[in-house]
């Protein structure tokens, strides 16, 4: 794929951004060092794809900002063999990041416009994420249990379906609480009935809401 100099510049600068604000993680630097951004964005904004910001990208959504897909990604812990579900496919941005990670990558979208966009653009750029249209609260039962949860919507309550959808060691990362103060958390399954939970800090995101929309 032809991608030309100007935005392999600014990516480079992005991984450079992201460093500086705390991203360790080597597999995830190198994934956003390599992601097209720019074919993510809606196309009258593309001059802005490196900026470290969310973007509208449509039906009232948003393209995650980049150090939220990294930091969000840093805290999935990934060797590169895990079974990762995403909940809110969006632009693809982060489902992309996922597969640069070496995942196998299954992401579910409520919303049928961006389903239908974004699976065919993942496709088309060559990424082999398995994506379905439908309300992620419900989780993707025929494909569990998921070594790593990465909900990219907040959360105002916590979606009991999903966390029996994880492997016992694996864990979820989901930004949880009131839209006016969500918290990242890491939500651990330690045994079939037990689960440990750490918390990240505060963040911002679009809410996660019930059922699909056609
Ligand atoms: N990962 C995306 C983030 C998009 S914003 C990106 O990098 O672009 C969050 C997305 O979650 C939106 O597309 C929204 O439609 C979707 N969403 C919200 N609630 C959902 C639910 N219950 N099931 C599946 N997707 C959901």
């Amino acid at each position: 794929m032809a991608d030309s100099y100007k935005f392999i510049a600014r990516r480079r600068n992005l991984v450079k951004v992201l460093e500086s604000k705390g991203i360790r993680s080597s597999i995830v630097l190198k994934a956003i060092g390599d992601v097209p951004r720019e074919k993510f964005m809606n196309q009258t904004l593309i001059e802005l794809s490196y900026d470290d910001k969310a973007y509208p990208i449509g039906a009232g959504q948003t393209i995650s900002q980049p150090y939220t897909v990294a930091k969000q990604t840093e805290l999935l812990d990934l060797r590169g063999d895990e079974k990762v579900l995403e909940i809110g496919t969006g632009s693809g941005y982060q489902t992309a990041v996922l597969c640069h990670c070496r995942c196998s990558v299954y992401s579910i979208e409520r919303q049928k416009t961006l389903y239908d966009k974004t699976s065919k653009l993942l496709y088309d750029l060559g990424y082999r994420a398995n994506c379905m249209f439908g309300d992620g609260f419900a989780g993707w039962k025929e494909n569990a249990p998921f070594d790593r949860i990465l909900v990219t919507a907040g959360c105002a309550e916590m979606p009991k379906e999903l966390l029996t959808q994880l492997k016992v060691g694996g864990f979820m990362v989901i930004p949880f609480g009131t839209n006016s103060q969500l918290k990242m958390l890491r939500i651990k399954r330690v045994s079939e009935t037990d689960f440990e939970k750490e918390e990240f800090g505060e963040c911002s995101f679009v809410p996660m809401l019930k059922g699909v929309e056609e």
